[in-house]
């Protein structure tokens, strides 16, 4: 578009409109860079002012028309200085843009009231946005159909931008499009402030030292939480979980609501979980704190859990890890210590069939019946890498088994009436059942571990 072209734009639109240098400047917002749509305006509105004196000192009435119309519509306090000081009175600057009714006058207040709304939230980055009452869009794309307006932004990304410059500037805070820390909301006309507060996710590794301990809070089956005289009013099936137990002293310290837990897997409760601990992350939910020690943190919990349960490799994650934690589970790999007991003796031959079988030996298993009742009931394909004996005495035999995420080690076992197969019962030809079983190494896959950044 040329000079010309751009200003009788300009012109044509404070005929019609009053408008302020914002509203003005936004209908032309991509073209050039780095300037506010402020500046952009104010620049048309000079322009404009010297184009209209120029005119003034050759036709004196086409002058004052045009002056007039920057006083008036374009609320442009040079044009009006001018007229004065030429000795023409009687012009009064219209009050209001007829875009924005003056909110873009006052986006400082807005900020203002956002800033004085985050008191109080700690956040590593924030987001602004805005609900913004249809009639304002609505006006606004009534004139730019009007006059054919295409290089102008919406009210809305002028809006969010501007105001969320100020408030990141002043509270010294970066703005994150993807995951901020608080997404600010602010509703126009009313000029009320929402926070959305996100989740803080830590990600760390859990050890389960006792048995008896669910991984997660588990709702008493017979009142569903309510609290009954089964659960003691607790509304829980068991007193405490690991979830619990890695949650509290979190939510001490982030004064956060409630927490949600993301586990690699889980351990059957009567199963330890051992060696380097299970990978897990933890979802405080509308933390105020965030910046929090971890490593004291880890301390906390380690202190609060009493030996029941530890943690450690505490770090910031994101939900991204909690969606690559769930989708790995089948490819991270579990290994098992298992004492398993028959009724009869074992021959000492068991050790050598066992520890001779090719690997990986292929398990076809259907959900055991243990947990049929909320698992849905069909045939998994999961591998065995690795099968050792390390104890065989008489009617006991302790077995390490590394294998697939996702199989059912007691299953594997006992063989679940066939269901399971094969099975260490049917390969021996003898019943045998897992007495205790404890989980000593869970191995994410390399890409979960360093996937994240
Ligand atoms: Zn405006
Ligand atoms: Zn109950």
């Amino acid at each position: 578009m040329t000079v010309s072209k751009l200003m009788k734009k300009a012109e044509k639109l404070l005929t019609r409109y009053p408008l302020c240098d914002w509203c003005l400047g936004r209908q032309f917002a991509i073209l050039g860079y780095g300037l506010s749509n402020q500046m952009r305006g104010n620049a048309f509105k000079t322009l404009l002012l010297l184009a209209g004196t120029e005119t003034y000192h050759k036709d004196r009435k086409r002058g004052i028309t045009h002056l007039k119309r920057l006083a008036e519509n374009g609320m442009f306090l040079p044009a009006l200085q001018f007229l004065k000081k030429e000795g023409i009175n009687g012009i009064t600057p219209v009050q209001q843009c007829s875009i924005c009714l003056g909110i873009m006058e006052r986006i400082r207040e807005i900020a203002d009231l956002s800033i004085q709304q985050l008191k109080g939230w700690e956040a590593t980055s924030i987001l602004l946005g805005s609900r913004i009452s249809p009639d304002f869009i609505e006006r606004e794309e009534q004139l730019r159909s009007e006059i054919q307006i295409e290089s102008g932004e919406p009210l809305k990304a002028e809006l969010n931008r501007e105001i969320g410059k100020l408030v990141t500037k002043q509270l010294d805070i970066p703005v994150d499009f993807k995951s901020p820390s608080i997404v600010v909301v602010v509703h126009i006309p009313s000029f009320e402030v929402e926070l959305h507060v996100n989740s803080l996710f830590i990600y760390g590794r859990y050890r389960k030292l006792v048995r008896g301990i669910p991984q997660t809070k588990w709702p008493c089956r017979e009142c569903l939480g309510q609290g009954c005289s089964r659960c003691k009013d607790t509304g829980k099936m068991y007193p405490e979980s690991v979830e619990e137990l890695i949650a509290a002293p979190l939510l001490d310290v982030t004064h956060g609501k409630s927490v949600r837990f993301h586990g690699a897997g889980r351990e059957d409760i009567d199963a330890c979980m051992l060696g380097n601990g299970r990978p897990f992350v933890i979802e405080i939910l509308t933390p105020r704190k965030r910046n929090i020690d971890l490593e004291e943190a880890a301390k906390k919990i380690n202190q609060f859990a009493q030996g029941k349960v530890e943690v450690d490799q505490l770090r910031f994650s994101t939900k991204e890890m909690v969606k690559l934690l769930k989708s790995s589970s089948a490819t991270t790999e579990k290994t098992y210590k298992v004492i398993a007991q028959t009724e009869k003796p074992l021959h000492p031959k068991a050790q050598e069939k066992l520890e001779t079988i090719p690997m990986p030996l292929e398990i076809m298993q259907r959900t055991p019946q243990r947990v049929i009742h909320r698992r849905a009931d069909k045939v998994r394909r999961k591998q065995i890498y690795e099968l050792r004996v390390t104890s065989l005495k008489s009617d006991r035999i302790i077995l390490l088994i590394r294998c697939q995420g996702g199989l059912y080690i007691k299953e594997f076992i006992s063989g679940d009436d066939d269901r399971t197969t094969p099975s260490i019962t049917e390969i021996l030809g003898k019943t045998i059942k897992c007495i205790q079983l404890d989980v000593i190494d869970v191995n994410l896959p390399d890409e979960v571990l360093h996937g994240e950044n």
